[in-house]
């Protein structure tokens, strides 16, 4: 079991790190090279998905990590990870790989008082630290969209067939359950 991790930009290390405290292998994926050794879920990190966006096509990787995606490999967008995945965002024109059926709202906390840490309901785990930095959250989505967590009566998790978003970080706290939830969602047990 080896888990891809979009490796671009923003907040990928730490990812890393959640999988390795797990024993879990990972990949850094930064160019079409990388993506010659399997691996069998993807995450794309936070970070700023913008820049995320435009690095993908520039160095050929958008394409092929679509097509993975849309081909049912597992993946976990956290935060700007999960406006990548997104089909629309609100009030822009551009989206990314607009594979999961969800309207999203960029930096919906405000941009510069927008981190902040609480602690939330995860369905399926229970009570979990969530720690959101500029998050967007998900403003709507297809019925068959399942919400995972809200916070403040906004919705911050959701899964749609083989994909899981959070506008929230759990990679940046010591409590590895998201992770392990997304590990469960590729078949493997951790
Ligand atoms: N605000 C960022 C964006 O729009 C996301 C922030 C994050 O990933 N922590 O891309």
């Amino acid at each position: 079991m080896r888990v891809g991790v979009l490796a671009l930009q923003g907040g990928f290390v730490e990812h890393v790190h959640a999988l390795n405290k797990l024993g879990v292998s990972s990949l850094e994926i930064r160019s079409t090279q990388d993506l010659q050794t399997p691996f069998d879920a993807l995450i794309l990190p936070g970070g700023e998905s913008t820049v995320m966006g435009r690095l993908l096509r520039e160095l050929d990787l958008y394409y092929p990590l679509m097509d993975l995606i849309a081909q049912g490999m597992p993946v976990w967008g956290t935060c700007a990870g999960m406006i990548l995945l997104a089909s629309e965002l609100e009030g822009e024109v551009n989206t990314h790989f607009a594979l999961m059926p969800i309207t999203v709202r960029r930096n919906a906390f405000g941009r510069q008082l927008g981190s902040f840490s609480s602690i939330g309901m995860f369905e399926g785990i229970g009570e979990i630290p969530m720690t959101f930095i500029r998050a967007p959250i998900i403003h709507g989505a297809d019925k068959n969209v399942h919400m995972l967590a809200e916070y403040d009566g906004f919705s911050v998790a959701a899964r749609y067939d083989t994909m899981l978003v959070t506008a929230f970080h759990p990679e940046l706290t010591n409590d590895t359950r998201v992770l392990q939830y997304f590990l469960g969602m590729t078949g493997c047990r951790h």
